[in-house]
């Protein structure tokens, strides 16, 4: 069988790119459903992008590289796009847009898209051989269980990163990169928990309060959630991204409070109140007994003096935490790293070696912000290289 372009996972990217190559195009994907990371996404609900989105949302050794994408496929692009399907949506938090029903609303769109651009689905099929040749890319395929040989003139990788093996996740997009001798920056999990040893929060599990984590190179304000094996939130899932290993982050608890001012003027008006009472008026209480017991905290508040109140504030804006890992790909939203952007044009993810061979998607050396963020690079770079294709 021979078609203008082959494209590998059904996913966003995937999708997306034959939503617009114009037509003889494949689509093939080992997964019994299309897009099923989109289905589970956002809470059932899929974050499908964000108002906010802009190239400094995004993470890769070439910061500039997802500009020209993002610039000519944008969240409102993909919010025009939304709309014009009849599917229902609401901002819930910091520019983040959520389907009101459905995340298969999202699914079923891309499907219809990509069909009516006379696109073809093959799902249950996976791939056994990549070989390149003057007549183009022949690959060897197993569709539910036969083999199938297709021969096209365009080949795009948009099998996603190793996030969630559960889920069918797996490195073929690199493998194949690195057969064309692409290379790549090392993968390793993003927004993802991170682990503590000797169930150091187990007592705290479900706790949750606002704070700003931070290490030498961000810092996010967002929730914190303390879970039984560590830490996790949209704060700490935003850090794990910027973390390296053995490194130490630092957590602000309730930093939009001005807590020394309220402990003092506390002080002057119950001056015989447990210091621990005053505090689990601003902090949950369990975190209060937590800290009280591993801080010493002890006392009313009459016994303290503005400089031992100073020093409790500091430490409970400055925590100096050390994780000793994180739950790594088993629950990572994102794969970091992936194909090196400097193998690909920023125009089209086509790669410079390799004539008709597009890489998109979380594949690529560019990742996402929690909150949307991840979804609209997909969009937008398999935008980019659909176009490209169609010509
Ligand atoms: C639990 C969870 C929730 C998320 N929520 C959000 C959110 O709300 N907003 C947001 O912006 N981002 C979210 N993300 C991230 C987002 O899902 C990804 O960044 C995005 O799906 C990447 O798109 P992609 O097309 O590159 O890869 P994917 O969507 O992962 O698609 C890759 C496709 O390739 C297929 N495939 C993989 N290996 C093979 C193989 N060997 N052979 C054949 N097919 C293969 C897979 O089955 C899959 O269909 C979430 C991720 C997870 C895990």
């Amino acid at each position: 069988m021979r078609i203008k372009t082959l494209i590998l996972g059904a996913g966003a990217a995937g999708m997306m790119c034959a939503a617009h190559a114009g037509g003889d195009c494949l689509v093939v994907d080992h997964a019994k459903a299309p897009g099923e990371k989109i289905r589970i996404s956002g809470g059932g609900r899929c974050n499908f992008t964000n108002i906010y989105a802009a190239p400094e949302n995004y993470i890769s050794q070439n910061p500039h590289f997802c500009k020209s994408a993002l610039a000519r496929y944008t969240q409102w692009d993909f919010i025009e796009l939304v709309s014009r399907h009849g599917i229902q949506w609401h901002e819930k938090t910091l520019g983040q847009l959520f389907c009101d029903d459905s995340a298969k609303q999202i699914v079923a769109m891309l499907v219809q898209e990509l069909r009516h651009a006379g696109a073809d689905l093959w799902l249950q099929t996976s791939v056994t051989e990549v070989r390149h040749g003057a007549d183009g890319f022949t690959l060897r395929l197993e569709r539910e269980g036969k083999p199938v040989t297709v021969t096209a003139q365009n080949l795009v990788l948009a099998t996603g990163g190793k996030s969630i093996p559960k889920m069918g996740a797996t490195g073929l997009a690199y493998e194949i990169a690195q057969q064309f001798g692409l290379p790549l920056i090392a993968p390793r999990p993003g927004l993802v928990p991170f682990t503590f040893g000797e169930d150091r929060f187990k007592p705290l599990a479900g706790v949750a309060l606002p704070a700003r984590l931070s290490n030498a190179r961000a810092s996010f304000d967002e929730a914190l959630l303390f879970t039984h094996r560590g830490l996790s939130g949209p704060s700490v899932l935003q850090l794990s991204s910027y973390w390296q290993d053995g490194e130490e982050i630092r957590a602000h608890l309730l930093p939009d409070l001005d807590l020394f001012t309220a402990l003092r003027d506390q002080r002057q008006q119950s001056g015989r109140k447990a210091l621990t009472n005053e505090l689990a008026r601003h902090l949950p209480a369990r975190l209060v007994d937590y800290l009280a017991a591993d801080w010493q905290i002890t006392g009313r508040l009459a016994d303290q003096s503005d400089a031992a109140l100073q020093a409790l504030c500091e430490r409970l804006h400055n925590w100096s935490l050390k994780p000793s890992g994180t739950e790594g790909y088993r629950t990572a939203e994102v794969t970091l790293g992936g194909i090196d952007t400097d193998a690909l044009s920023s125009r089209t993810l086509a790669a410079k070696s390799t004539p008709g061979l597009y890489a998109i998607g979380e594949a690529v050396d560019v990742t996402g912000w929690l909150g949307g963020y991840n979804f609209q690079w997909a969009w937008a770079s398999g935008h980019a290289a659909g176009t490209a294709i169609r010509g």
